[in-house]
C-alpha cells in the first residue's frame, strides 16, 4: 500500500485524501487546526451559529461526484438546496434589484429597475456560458503542466475561439461596452471578486462566473456550510482515512531529491508520497527551507482578503435574503482603495449573509445571524485596529441609512475575523482568501503546479495553486492532484 501524508485538512486536502484512499492508498491528513476545513470554520456565540468563512456556493456537483466515487449516495451525508433568489442588490440611490436565479426572471426585473434591455441580459448570460465552455476543459479541470491538456480536440476549439475569451479587455471595459445602466454593469463587475480580483484589472474573461450562477445555479447546504467539510470528512474517515488534529508539520524531509517523509513534534515520519495542502508561500518557506523555491511565482500578487463582523441581530428583516450586497456608490475608488492604495474606502461595498434565513436553527427565534463582510486589502502591516474601527463606524452608518434601522442597538453579540487572523488561522499568505489574485492575463500560467518539478513525490492541493481559490476550484485541484499522483488519465 501507498503510504501519503497530506499536510493540511481544507477542503482540497479531505478531497484529495477520499480521492487516493479510494485509488488503494493508505492516507494520513495531519491538521495544525483542532478542526477539519481549514477556512470552512464555524462557531456559536450565544444561541446564534456563523459559518466563519465561505458562504456562496457553486456546483455541488464537485462535492458530490466524491461521495459517487466512493459508491455511497450524495443525499445521505449532505442536502443543499438551490436558491430561486442568489442575491439582494441595494444601491446608495435606493434602487434596489433582486437577482433571480431564473434568467429570465433576473432579465425582466434589471429592465424593470434600470431599463436594461433583457435581450442585452440574456445574451451576456449565454456568451458567459460560451465563454465557459471554451476554457474550464484547459484552465479549470486540468493540470496546465502537461503537454496532454494541450495537444486535444478540447484545447483546439480554445485555441480557435480564442477571440471569443475576451482576454485583452478588463472585465469593466467589457461590461461597459455591453450594458447601459451603470446599475447593471455594477452588479456584473462583482464577480470579480469572486476570486479576490479588481474588476479594472481583471481580463473579460473572468466574466465566465455569473455563468455559473444564473445558468447552473446559487445553492445553499441545509445545515451551513460547515457540512461540507463535515460531510467530506465524515466520508473520509468512513473509507479508512486518518486525521491526526493538532499537529503542526514542522518540515518535509528530502532526501536525494525525493520528498520522503514529514517531521511532526520533532519526531520523524517516512512516507511514499506528500501531498501540501498547505499554502504554497509557507509550504516552500517554512516546509522546504533549503529547496530553491520558484521565487517568481510565489511573488505574484495575492488576491484581497476580508474584513468580516459577526453578529448576532435581535430582529429579523424580511426584506433581506441569503445573500446581500449594499454596493458602494464609487466602485471604482473603492478597488483602487483596495488594490492600489492598499487601504479601505470609507463608502465600502457591504455584503450581508444570514444563513437563518435558511438553517433557522443558527439564530434564536426572532433573530437572525449576520456575516457582514467588506473586501479589503491583503496584509502588508497595515494598521488594522485602526481600519477596523473606522471601517465598523462607515459599516453601521450604510446599513443604517440603507435598512432605516439603527443597526448597532440590534447588535447581541459580536465577534470579527481580520487578515491578520485570516493568516494566523490557515497560514494563508497575507491573509488572501483564493491564493493569488487575478488581476493580469497570464494569472492562470503563474500559479504554481499540482507537483514539484524539484522534487519526486510531492505534490500541491488548495487554493494557492493551480487553478485557483474558492471551493469549486480547490475541489478541482484535488481531483487533478489525485489524477497526476494514480496517472489517471483525463476523460
Ligand atoms: C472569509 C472568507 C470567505 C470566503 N468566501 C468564499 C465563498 O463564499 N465561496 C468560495 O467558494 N470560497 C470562499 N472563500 C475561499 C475558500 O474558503 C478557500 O479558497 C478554500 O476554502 C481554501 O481551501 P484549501 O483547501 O486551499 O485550504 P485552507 O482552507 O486554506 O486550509 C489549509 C489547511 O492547512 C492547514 N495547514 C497549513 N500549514 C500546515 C502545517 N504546517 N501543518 C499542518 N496543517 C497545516 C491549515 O491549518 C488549514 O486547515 C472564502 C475564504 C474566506 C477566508
Amino acid at each position: 500500500m501507498n503510504q501519503t501524508a497530506i499536510i493540511g485538512a481544507g477542503i482540497a486536502g479531505i478531497a484529495t485524501a477520499i480521492r487516493l484512499q479510494i485509488a488503494g492508498h493508505q492516507v494520513i491528513v495531519f491538521e495544525s487546526n483542532s478542526h477539519l476545513g481549514g477556512k470552512l470554520a464555524q462557531f456559536e456565540s450565544q444561541g446564534f451559529r456563523f459559518d466563519k468563512g465561505p458562504s456562496l456556493f457553486t456546483l455541488p456537483k464537485l462535492v458530490e461526484e466524491l461521495f459517487e466515487l466512493a459508491g455511497k449516495k450524495p443525499e445521505n451525508y449532505f442536502q443543499y438546496r438551490r436558491l430561486d433568489i442568489i442575491t439582494k442588490y441595494f444601491y446608495e440611490d435606493g434602487t434596489k434589484i433582486t437577482a433571480y436565479a431564473n434568467p429570465e426572471k433576473f432579465a425582466q426585473e434589471l429592465y424593470e429597475k434600470t431599463n436594461e434591455p433583457t435581450s442585452v441580459v440574456l445574451d451576456f448570460l449565454k456568451k458567459s456560458k460560451r465563454k465557459f465552455d471554451l476554457t474550464a476543459d484547459l484552465f479549470l479541470w486540468r493540470s496546465l503542466h502537461q503537454a496532454e491538456t494541450w495537444l486535444n480536440a478540447k484545447a483546439l476549439r480554445g485555441y480557435l475561439n480564442f477571440n471569443q475569451l475576451d482576454i485583452f479587455r478588463t472585465m469593466n471595459q467589457a461590461n461597459e461596452a455591453t450594458f447601459q445602466s451603470p446599475h447593471v454593469v455594477q452588479l456584473f463587475n462583482r464577480y470579480a471578486t469572486y476570486n479576490g480580483s479588481n474588476p479594472y484589472q481583471t481580463p473579460a474573461t473572468l466574466n465566465i462566473i455569473p455563468h455559473l450562477e444564473y445558468n447552473i445555479g446559487a445553492f445553499f447546504p441545509e445545515k451551513g456550510m460547515i457540512s461540507i467539510p463535515k460531510s467530506l470528512g465524515k466520508l473520509a474517515q468512513e473509507l479508512g482515512v486518518k486525521f491526526i488534529l493538532d499537529s503542526k508539520v514542522e518540515k518535509i524531509i528530502v532526501k536525494n531529491k525525493t520528498a520522503i517523509g514529514l517531521k511532526i513534534n520533532k519526531k520523524d515520519y517516512f512516507f511514499d508520497t506528500i501531498v501540501s495542502n498547505a499554502d504554497m508561500v509557507s509550504t516552500y518557506q517554512n516546509l522546504l527551507p533549503n529547496i530553491p523555491a520558484p521565487i517568481s511565482l510565489l511573488k505574484q500578487p495575492k488576491s484581497s482578503s476580508a474584513l468580516i463582523f459577526y453578529w448576532g441581530i435581535q430582529r429579523e428583516f424580511p426584506e433581506l435574503d441569503v445573500h446581500n450586497i449594499f454596493f458602494s456608490a464609487d466602485y471604482q475608488k473603492e478597488f483602487e482603495a483596495i488594490f492600489h492604495q492598499k487601504t479601505v474606502f470609507d463608502d465600502p461595498t457591504i455584503y450581508v449573509h444570514i444563513s437563518s434565513k435558511i438553517c433557522s436553527d443558527d439564530a434564536p427565534k426572532g433573530c437572525e445571524n449576520w456575516f457582514v463582510m467588506i473586501n479589503v486589502p491583503n496584509n502588508e502591516g497595515q494598521n488594522w485596529d485602526e481600519i477596523i474601527d473606522r471601517s465598523r463606524q462607515n459599516i453601521l452608518q450604510k446599513l443604517t441609512r440603507n435598512l432605516k434601522q439603527k443597526v448597532e442597538n440590534l447588535i447581541i453579540t459580536e465577534e470579527y475575523l481580520d487578515p491578520r487572523r485570516i493568516e494566523l488561522i490557515t497560514s494563508s499568505t497575507q491573509g488572501a482568501l483564493y491564493g493569488n489574485s487575478s488581476n493580469n492575463r497570464y494569472a492562470a500560467f503563474l500559479r504554481h503546479a499540482n507537483f514539484s518539478r524539484q522534487l519526486q513525490n510531492l505534490y500541491f492541493c488548495g487554493g494557492s495553486v493551480h487553478p485557483g481559490g474558492g471551493i469549486p476550484l480547490c475541489l478541482s485541484s484535488a481531483r487533478i492532484t489525485a489524477n497526476l499522483i494514480t496517472k489517471k488519465k483525463y476523460n
